[in-house]
């Protein structure tokens, strides 16, 4: 086994979230972690953005990983927006970085040129399929001879780089919170680390980052654990010693499947919007994982919030309590109605003045309410009636009888179908009216739905009512992450109550 870091090295510690939508809890969590360890042990925290994978790469997601969390109060030393002597900081920017240290993989003959076509690939897979083999790459171009490698290169074939992981034998490393994990190389396939488009794919692009930019432990969710073998083989390959490993456990929906939109809200911009508090929201992450060590009775009794089960604490005492080596294993449940109940906790804690804030910083924002009352000021004779029309948007959930929402000559299942076609729509689409009307109007068309029944079951998910400001700006208002939450509670709800069975 090669060594990992023993050395006194000053530590540094990263984030690396890929901007593929909107921030992730599961970023929030990783990234509050990292900045514990780094601030316990007098170390830098470094921001990096993993914006190599140009398919899934959501323009405006790097800025709102940066607002949610500040909001929620993590700063970083070192990142793209604050920059840093290890830059850039944004792995786009990193291509020529990449190229060079793949040349060097070439030319060491840790990693090899594959040639296949997408078809060829495919068909690899489907035959491995069928004789119930695990589908992998099975090697054909590991020992091409150079003349045959001239002759695809200078026939201006495309190809892809890939490492070459040793047929026989495993691979071995320590992860600090379960020992020493191995990987037999039977099971680790030869990754793809240069696309054909000359980018490089996560597994290099991290490995050399994380060189470079001196981290000394790699403290990221347990799904990576799998890809940590090939990234041990790429340290290996380049000479380089290892960081320290920490797969932290992932979060768990209550059914203890992984955290997933389905089942849980992900996306931090829906908590900031629907009016958690960035310190319950972080007290409540502190406590996954199980690293916070209990309080004393003592130390309970001084605090003076509601602290029962020691479960209240603040970004300070998570500073000086949490301890690394108290994680456990087991997958820490992302449970709502827990952080509902300290979010209120949070609430009754404030003082009035405090709490009178909190509303005017998030739901009664003057922006807020200016955009609000844009949509509402033509539509009503008195101000009293600004409630009666604009009373959804300020409402944590909206639940329309089946008489509001489903059309005459449709069936209430038929109704929550298409319903769940909107969502999947809605989750598509970039919340700008020029994006939303084509695609609404589109799925009406595919399903032949007409625009008004479409729009209408629409209006009634998202305020409960057949009238309201107009549709589309006020989805826009409300915004995308909160609409989607409403709409998957609304289906949920349906088919709580029995609707939607085939
Ligand atoms: N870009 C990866 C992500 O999106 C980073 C994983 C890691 O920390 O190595 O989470």
């Amino acid at each position: 086994m090669t060594t990992q870091t023993e050395t006194a090295a000053p530590i540094r510690v990263r984030i690396a979230p890929s901007p593929t939508g909107d921030p992730h809890v599961g970023t929030a969590y990783i990234g509050l972690l990292n900045f514990i360890y780094a601030r316990q042990r007098g170390g830098q925290f470094v921001l990096r953005i993993e914006d190599t994978d140009r398919t899934r790469f959501v323009s405006t997601s790097e800025q709102m990983i940066f607002d949610s969390l500040r909001w929620l109060g993590l700063t970083w030393d070192e990142g793209p927006d604050v920059g840093g002597p290890y830059g850039p900081y944004r792995q786009s920017e990193r291509t020529q970085i990449y190229r060079e240290h793949i040349e060097k993989l070439l030319a060491s003959g840790h990693a090899y040129r594959s040639f296949e076509t997408t078809e060829e690939l495919e068909a690899m897979r489907k035959s491995q399929i069928a004789a119930k083999l695990p589908p992998r790459y099975n090697g054909a171009h590991r020992e091409l001879s150079q003349a045959q490698i001239d002759a695809f290169l200078g026939e201006g074939r495309p190809y892809v780089v890939r490492l070459k992981v040793p047929v026989d034998g495993e691979t071995s490393f320590r992860d600090e919170l379960r020992g020493t994990v191995t990987f037999s190389h039977n099971n680790v396939d030869d990754q793809v680390l240069m696309k054909s488009d000359g980018f490089p794919t996560y597994h290099l692009a991290n490995v050399v980052d994380d060189h470079l930019m001196r981290i000394t432990d790699v403290i990221r969710a347990e799904e990576w654990i799998s890809s940590t073998p090939k990234h041990v083989l790429l340290y290996k390959a380049f000479g380089w010693e290892l960081p320290r490993f920490w797969h932290m456990p992932l979060l768990r929906n209550l059914d203890k499947s992984k955290i997933s939109k389905r089942k849980n809200p992900v996306s931090l911009i829906y908590y900031r919007e629907s009016g958690f508090l960035p310190q319950a929201l972080l007290n409540f992450l502190g406590l996954m994982g199980g690293g916070m060590a209990q309080p004393t009775e003592e130390e309970i009794v001084s605090k003076g919030i509601n602290s029962k089960e020691g479960d209240i604490f603040s970004l300070a005492e998570m500073l000086e309590r949490f301890d690394f080596q108290r994680i456990s294993l087991g997958g820490p449940v992302f449970d709502l109605t827990k952080l509902k109940w300290m979010n209120g906790e949070y609430l009754r804690a404030m003082p009035p003045e405090g709490f009178l804030q909190a509303l005017r910083d998030t739901i009664f924002s003057d922006e807020h309410l200016r955009r609000i009352g844009l949509l509402v000021q033509t539509r009503i004779e008195t101000l009293a009636q600004f409630g009666d029309m604009a009373d959804f948007f300020f409402k944590d959930d909206v639940m329309p009888a089946p008489e509001v929402f489903v059309p005459k000559k449709r069936t209430l299942e038929e109704t929550l179908a298409f319903a769940a076609e909107q969502l999947a729509v809605l989750e598509a689409t970039d919340f700008r009216e020029e994006a939303l009307e084509p695609a609404l109007k589109q799925l009406g068309v595919d399903k032949e739905w007409p625009v008004k029944d479409n729009f209408m079951l629409l209006r009634a998910i998202l305020t409960g009512k057949t009238a309201s400001p107009p549709l589309l700006e006020s989805l826009i208002v409300f915004g995308k992450a909160r609409t989607l939450d409403r709409m998957r509670r609304f289906l949920e709800t349906q088919k709580r109550l029995g609707g939607g069975r085939k």
